[in-house]
């Protein structure tokens, strides 16, 4: 297939003023891109199709669970189910979802630091919001047939270090008091059970709470398959699209190196990489560069290492942040991810850069030895790092994702990005009232999305 990336590859980062913001070629691979689906370079049709109702951009989570809920929408609207094109500018799922840490869920500590940043009411929504993600997941993974090991889990906050333990620990009794609805689902442990409960070595405190794990590239591509074999999307890989542009009649055009694309409505599911096609977007949704890896032990560890983590060095209201993700895999291996505090003090190596196609060498010193460190029980796994790979996550500047109408675009415009390091607890719930807003033409406040979430003017000043 011709390689529509020559512009973009060795210039992915904003160093380079002239380069553009888009997905470069040959990124690093990830353990959950290992066990590819056939979709994974599909082109429904050898040549772009001209026109469509709805073109999403981006085959991620965001772009495949929209096209899923607009599909469900016309159905539940009585509507005829609308034309459906979805633009990949490389392969299927080889994004932030094809890179992450593979959980879903409340943080117990983020919920924590939130209520300094917004006003309750409007965090009351968000938790809402993310109550409900496990139980939807779930129910699209079983309505679909979708084996992707998914699994309700327990996860763990863990907390290492004496003095936030002690703040962690009032503050979470203060949101006990006041009943926010999240600490229903959370239980605290506190020092004298810490280490036996969570397994980790000098675990002073620690919150369990409701989790998925699953493997997000076999959800989304499973889910995309049904949706491409139904006939409900036309499925264009290895097609970044470089500039959205409006006809004299209002349509869309999408510009391409395949040729041009006309489409009523447009969903921008880039995530990281929007403000490459909607410069409005510029220094409100920032790529920045993570590390994750996958950790085999000699054999399977017993017992089994059942809940996913995030493992909490420092806690941010004391410093800088300091976290790590952890999901054991069914088969003993564990995928871990952070590590950022290596190299987060030179900014060249992370900060407003898009190439996921090499590796930030600072990292894996730190994930070498990483079980046998942290977990009681590992200390002769032999665990060793058999593959690490770097993903673009997409910043914004005021920690909320950017969901909705793209202002002043009446209608014709939408966008879905914006999730900093936590999406898949907020993405499909709100793929199904972005896409009762495209479908119905409701407002967002209608479709009762929270309203942190909303793209607003305000926010792109
Ligand atoms: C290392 C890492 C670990 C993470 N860990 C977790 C975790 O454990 N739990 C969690 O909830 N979240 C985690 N996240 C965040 C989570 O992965 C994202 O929030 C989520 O995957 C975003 O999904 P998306 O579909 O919006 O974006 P993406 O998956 O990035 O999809 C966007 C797609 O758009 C395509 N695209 C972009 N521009 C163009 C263009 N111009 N033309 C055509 N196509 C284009 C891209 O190629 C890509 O496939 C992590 C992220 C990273 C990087």
């Amino acid at each position: 297939m011709g390689n529509a990336f020559a512009e973009n590859s060795n210039a992915a980062s904003r160093s380079n003023t002239t380069s553009q913001i888009l997905p470069v070629p040959n990124a690093t691979t990830p353990y959950w891109r290992t066990e590819l689906h056939a979709i994974d370079e599909h082109r429904s049709t050898p040549d772009l199709p001209s026109s469509c109702d709805i073109a999403i951009i981006g085959a991620g989570m965001s772009g495949v669970a929209t096209a899923y809920h607009i599909v469900q929408a016309a159905r539940d609207a009585n509507k005829q189910i609308p034309s459906i094109a979805i633009l990949e500018a490389r392969q299927v799922c080889s994004g932030a979802t094809g890179r992450n840490g593979g959980h879903s869920k409340i943080k117990a500590t983020t919920a924590m630091e939130q209520i300094r940043s917004a006003p309750i009411e409007m965090l009351k929504e968000v938790w809402e919001h993310v109550r409900e993600q496990p139980y939807a997941l779930k129910k699209v993974v079983e309505a679909e047939g979708l084996e992707c090991e998914f699994e309700l889990r327990r996860t763990i906050d863990a907390i290492l270090r004496e003095e936030d333990a002690g703040e962690k620990k009032r503050e979470f009794l203060e949101c006990l008091e006041k009943g926010y609805r999240w600490t229903r689902d959370t239980s605290m442990v506190e020092e004298k059970n810490a280490e036996q409960i969570t397994s980790l070595h000098n675990a002073k405190l620690a919150f369990t709470g409701l989790a998925c794990s699953f493997w997000p590239y076999k959800l989304v591509s499973q889910l995309l398959s049904r949706l491409v074999s139904r006939n409900h999307v036309n499925l264009q890989t290895n097609t970044p699209v470089t500039a959205v542009t409006e006809s004299p009649e209002g349509l869309n055009i999408l510009h391409t190196a395949r040729g041009l694309l006309k489409a009523k409505k447009v969903v921008f599911a880039t995530n990281a990489y929007s403000a490459g096609i909607l410069p409005s977007y510029e220094g409100k949704i920032v790529p920045t560069r993570a590390t994750a890896t996958h950790i085999t032990p000699k054999k399977p560890i017993s017992p089994h290492l059942s809940h996913t983590y995030n493992i909490n060095h420092a806690v941010p209201s004391t410093g800088p942040e300091r976290c790590d993700y952890l999901n054991p895999r069914p088969d003993g291996s564990i995928v871990v991810g952070g590590a950022q505090w290596t190299y987060s003090k030179d900014r060249s190596k992370w900060y407003n850069i898009w190439d996921d196609s090499s590796i930030i060498d600072e990292a894996r010193p730190y994930f070498e030895g990483y079980m046998q460190r942290y977990f009681k029980g590992w200390e002769d796994s032999g665990a060793e790092l058999d593959s690490i790979w770097t993903g673009i996550i997409g910043t914004t500047a005021d920690g909320r994702p950017h969901i909705g109408e793209v202002p002043g675009s009446k209608g014709r415009r939408y966008i879905i990005a914006g999730f900093n390091g936590g999406g898949m607890a907020i993405i499909l719930t709100s793929t199904k009232g972005l896409a009762r807003m495209i479908v119905e033409g409701v407002s967002f406040e209608e479709v009762g999305l929270p309203r942190l979430f909303k793209t607003t003017e305000e926010r792109l000043r």
